[in-house]
């Protein structure tokens, strides 16, 4: 039986190659989505481990953040940068389950967790998701679950139909734009909790400021924020 099945596994692999998703060489049998390689030589901020890093400077007289980390950055040649986009543009949901998974191992080993009661993904534009079918962020945070034991809530944020793509405009714009788009649920769900606001990349930082200010509404609510990329302007 194990015999057959391995012979199976082997004939699968040859006729349809798995490959690493951020560098496209074929995977081991024993690699899931990410080649040993490029997991071991993905560039990582170790930004939970620095306070007033340069990621949470962006945020400062925007809005109050406790703490901010990023897992990689993000620009042209990045492999977190492959992975996302195959993450998003390729559907391989995956991907987001396990970063996040990896990134969960590097947080728990550090303070940057503790206090922390709620993982709250930042939602995605309903229409996004009815075609993409997964929020990316939400996947990130499932991972993040799995290995932190902190619980997630999918239905804390909410994010309104009415806004227009955001990829052309410049900032002023984009901020305008995302104000008020986002909504909470229920403020007594929240209460006196310290949220984990998780989204896939951080540009601007327009996303989060307003996703957190809306939860900052919340009686003695704090919030802190990983993405598992920032770009780096
Ligand atoms: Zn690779």
């Amino acid at each position: 039986m194990g015999v057959v099945a391995d012979i199976f596994d082997d004939l699968i692999s040859l006729l349809f190659p798995r490959i690493c998703n951020a560098c496209g060489d074929r995977l081991m049998k024993n690699e899931k989505l990410i080649c040993t390689g490029c997991f071991v030589n993905i560039h990582r901020t170790g930004y939970h481990l620095i306070p007033e890093n340069i990621v949470e400077k962006t945020f400062w007289g925007r809005c109050k953040l406790e703490r901010v980390a990023v897992f990689s950055i993000y620009n042209k040649d990045s492999g977190i940068r492959k992975l996302v986009h195959n993450m998003k543009y390729r559907g391989i949901k995956e991907i987001g389950s396990e970063l996040g998974r990896i990134y969960g191992n590097d947080l728990v080993e550090s303070d940057f967790l503790e206090g922390i009661e709620l993982i709250v993904p930042v939602p995605l534009h309903p229409s996004k998701e009815r075609i993409r079918g997964f929020n990316q962020s939400a996947e990130i945070a499932e991972g993040l679950s799995a290995s932190t034991g902190i619980p997630v809530a999918n239905d804390i944020l909410t994010r309104s139909s009415f806004s227009h793509t955001q990829t052309k405009r410049k900032r002023v714009d984009r901020w305008s734009n995302v104000e008020g788009i986002f909504g909470v649920t229920d403020y007594e769900r929240i209460e006196g909790k310290h949220l984990l606001l998780v989204d896939d990349v951080i540009t601007t930082g327009a996303t989060i400021e307003s996703c957190a200010t809306e939860l900052l509404k919340g009686k003695n609510v704090k919030v802190s924020v990983v993405a598992l990329a920032a770009t780096i302007n």
